[in-house]
C-alpha cells in the first residue's frame, strides 16, 4: 500500500549519502549504455526476452566492499519472488482502467520466465473486485494472507491485529487450494516489544498460518513514490531514471542479501525478494528477471525457499523496525540494515527532494 515502508525506517539515521548517490548515477549510467531498457509499458505475451543484463553491481560508499564482501557470484542462488499489496498498490499504468490490467502482464512475465510466485492480499481491496485474484489463482500462482487492512502490529493490540488477519483468512479461503497458508507482516513489523512479537506469533499458529519472511527487503516503495511523482508530471524522462533506479536496486539488494547470508549464516541461502504489484513492477518485472537469469540465479517457490533451515532458526530481534529475516535471526543484526539506509538515502536524494 502507499507508504508501505514509511514505518520502517523509523529511527534509523539519515545521512546525506553525497557518496551514493555518485554510485547510484554511474551504475545507473552503466545500465543505461549496456541495456535495452524500454519505457513503453509490457506488450501483450508472448514477450521478447532479449534485453542484457544489466551489469554486476556494488553497494554505497558508506558499505565499502572488504575482500570478503567482494561482489557475489550469484550462480545457484535460488530465489523466490513474492509480490505484496495485491490486487494492486499505488496508481494504476497509464491506459488501464482496473488492476486486472497490470497484474495479467505480471503473471505473464513470471509464467515466460517460469518464476513461481506468491501474492500477498489486503483483503479488504480484494474483496471489492475479485476479478484480479480470481485469475491470479487460475493461472497457478499462490495467494497468501497481507491482513485485511493493512494495519501495523506495532500501532496496535494484538487481539485486534489478529481479529485483521482472521478475517482475511477467512475470505482467502474461497480461493481453495491457491491459498497457501502464509502470511506476510504488513510494512514486516513483528511487534515492538517481546511480549507483542510472541503473542502475535503464537497467534498466527492457532490460524495454522506460517510467516513468509523476507530476506532481500528494499526501497522500491521508496521508488514506487518516485514513479508515481513523475507520471503526474508527466514527465517520461524522469520516469526512464527511476525504472532504472529500481532494477539497479533490486539486482543490489540481492547481492546484499547474499553477502550477508554467507557472513553470518555461512553459506547462501534461499533468498525470498520482496516486490509490490504496481506500476514499477509491472514496467520492469521482465528485465529484472532477464537479469538475475543472466546471473544464474534460479527461481523457486516460496515453499520450497521456506524449506532452507535458516527459516527455522529463532528470532532474535525486537524493535520497531521492519528488517530482514537474515537481520532477526540470532544474533540479531540490526546494523546491518545500513546499507539499506544508505540505498534509501540516495533514492531520496535523487528523486523525492
Ligand atoms: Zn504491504
Amino acid at each position: 500500500m502507499p507508504g508501505t515502508g514509511e514505518h520502517r525506517t523509523e529511527g534509523r539515521p539519515r545521512r546525506l549519502a553525497v557518496g551514493s548517490v555518485v554510485v547510484c548515477i554511474l551504475a545507473i549510467g552503466a545500465i543505461r549504455a549496456g541495456s535495452s531498457v524500454s519505457t513503453r509499458p509490457l506488450p501483450a505475451t508472448p514477450r521478447p526476452r532479449a534485453t542484457p543484463a544489466p551489469p554486476r553491481t556494488s553497494g554505497p560508499p558508506s558499505a565499502p566492499a572488504s575482500a570478503s564482501e567482494s561482489v557475489p557470484d550469484l550462480a545457484g542462488l535460488r530465489l523466490a519472488i513474492t509480490l505484496d499489496d495485491l490486487p494492486w498498490v499505488g496508481p494504476l499504468p497509464e491506459g488501464d482502467t482496473a488492476a486486472i490490467h497490470g497484474l495479467e502482464r505480471i503473471e505473464g512475465v513470471l509464467r515466460d520466465h517460469g518464476a513461481p510466485a506468491t501474492g500477498f492480499v489486503v483483503c479488504e481491496r480484494a474483496a471489492e473486485d475479485e476479478a484480479p485474484l480470481r485469475t491470479w489463482a487460475a493461472r497457478g500462482f499462490r495467494l497468501g494472507n497481507h491482513s485485511w487492512s493493512h494495519h501495523d502490529l506495532n500501532a496496535m493490540t494484538v487481539a485486534a491485529w489478529t481479529g485483521d488477519v482472521r478475517r482475511c483468512d477467512g475470505y482467502l479461503k474461497r480461493y481453495g487450494s491457491a491459498y497457501a497458508p502464509f502470511f506476510r507482516y504488513p510494512m514486516l513489523h513483528q511487534g515492538n516489544t517481546r511480549g507483542k512479537r510472541d503473542r502475535a506469533a503464537a497467534a498466527l499458529a492457532a490460524l495454522g498460518l506460517r510467516t513468509a519472511h523476507v530476506t532481500v527487503d528494499n526501497s522500491g516503495w521508496l521508488l514506487t513514490q518516485a514513479d508515481a511523482r513523475a507520471m503526474r508530471a508527466h514527465d517520461a524522462a524522469l520516469r526512464e531514471d527511476v525504472r532504472r533506479a529500481f532494477l539497479h536496486h533490486i539486482i543490489a539488494a540481492v547481492e546484499h542479501a547474499d553477502r550477508v547470508a554467507r557472513r553470518k549464516v555461512g553459506r547462501p541461502v534461499a533468498q525470498v525478494l520482496l516486490l509490490h504489484a504496481n506500476t514499477l513492477v509491472d514496467h520492469g518485472l521482465g528485465t529484472l528477471l532477464t537479469a538475475l537469469s543472466a546471473r544464474g540465479v534460479a527461481f523457486v517457490s516460496l515453499e520450497e525457499a521456506l524449506r532452507d533451515p535458516v527459516y527455522a532458526r529463532p528470532d532474535d530481534y525486537v524493535g520497531r523496525k521492519g528488517l530482514s529475516w537474515l537481520y532477526r535471526i540470532a544474533p540479531a543484526s540490526p546494523e546491518d540494515a545500513r546499507w539499506d539506509d544508505a540505498q534509501a538515502d540516495s533514492i531520496r536524494s535523487r528523486f523525492l527532494r
